[in-house]
């Protein structure tokens, strides 16, 4: 349930209400928008909610059920887009962002030389990955911590901020020190101890959909982080497992428009690892772009033949500049601008 407070309600109006909310057994939570505030009411009780009780409390313009089971993440809670700040620009507002960079950090040298193409192609984001989830434990891990501190080292040469993903609910706050952008991939979108992790954090978050996870699996995830008054998070539709074989994953598109209605969290596409072929890439990042998406995370090598992982679906640096120039393109045909 939400109580919507007046325009102009006092501040004993929001904590009285605040009170009988507590009284009822449930948390209240305080969005405070330009005109009012909004007070939803989490968690569970044995107490049933009655709407009069709140309805006729002072202050109060209308009390509504919330018919989803994601409360906070939902429209009908929120119905303003939420912004969501990244390097001087909101993801959620006008702009077509893009976080670009390799799937994973492979040395110093080669992070600063990529965050420094990416910035002059016009990324707003540098992406990273310095724990890396492989299917097979033989496979390229990635240089954990170090690799962080590469990540910490191209930030400061570029000002671009970094993302990169966090695993372990024991490293949230390790990797916290170093990333602007703390990235649940697509394996650990159900990790519910992470996701409570992440929130606690109040670092912003770009939360990945899990390759068999429904729309609303991923909304009930994002519920975990904003559960715990985190509200900076970013949505990714990276693909789902389909029975296609001649693409690494079914970029879902429908994904864009119909999260878009149904939260007020910005929208990011990976094309790269939607359709995992570098010459591919560009057409589905159009795509999105088209369809609404919020911005872009794509993966960039120099040497994509030789990078240690997702080679296959990495752009080059002509291949990322073009891909730049052509959602400009795209973008401003949308009434957006990139
Ligand atoms: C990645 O971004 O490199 C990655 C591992 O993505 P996903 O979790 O979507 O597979
Ligand atoms: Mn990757």
């Amino acid at each position: 349930m939400i109580v919507v407070m007046k325009k102009g309600a006092s501040a004993q109006d929001i904590s009285s209400v605040v009170g009988r909310v507590e009284l009822d057994g449930y948390k209240a939570s305080l969005t405070e928008g330009e005109e009012r505030t909004i007070i939803g009411l989490v968690g569970e009780s044995p107490t049933p909610l009655r709407e009069d009780n709140y309805s006729s409390m002072s202050g109060v313009e209308r009390v509504m059920r919330v018919s989803v089971p994601y409360k906070l993440t939902s429209r009908e809670y929120h119905p303003m887009d939420t912004h969501v700040a990244l390097n001087g620009s909101q993801a959620g507002a006008n702009k077509v962002l893009v976080i670009a960079g390799p799937c994973s950090v492979e040395s110093r040298e080669q992070t600063i030389e990529i965050a420094c193409a990416v910035k002059e192609a016009g990324a707003t984001a540098l992406r990273g990955g310095a724990f890396k989830p492989r299917t097979s434990p033989y496979s390229f891990q990635g240089h954990g911590e170090t690799g962080l501190k590469w990540l910490a080292e191209a930030r400061e040469r570029t000002g671009l901020p970094i993302v990169t993903e966090v695993m372990d609910p024991g490293l949230v706050g390790m990797v916290a020190e170093y990333a602007d952008v703390l990235q649940v991939g697509a394996r650990n979108m159900q990790n519910f101890v992470l996701l409570s992790e992440v929130g606690r954090s109040q670092h912003t978050v770009l939360l990945k959909r899990g390759m068999a996870n429904t729309m609303e699996d991923l909304l009930m995830s994002a519920e975990y982080i904003l559960a715990q008054g985190n509200q900076r998070v970013m949505l990714c539709e990276r693909g789902i497992r389909t029975f296609e074989k001649y693409t690494r994953n079914t970029f879902d598109i429908n994904a864009i428009p119909v999260l878009k209605a149904r939260t007020h969290l910005p929208v990011i596409a990976d094309p790269s690892h939607a359709v995992g072929y570098s010459e591919h890439v560009t057409s589905i990042a159009l795509a999105a772009v088209a369809a609404g998406a919020d911005g872009l995370i794509v993966e960039v090598h120099p040497t994509p033949e030789r990078a240690l992982s997702d080679g296959r679906q990495s752009l080059n640096y002509d291949g990322f500049k073009q891909m730049m120039q052509r959602i400009q393109l795209v973008a401003q045909a949308v009434g957006r601008s990139a």
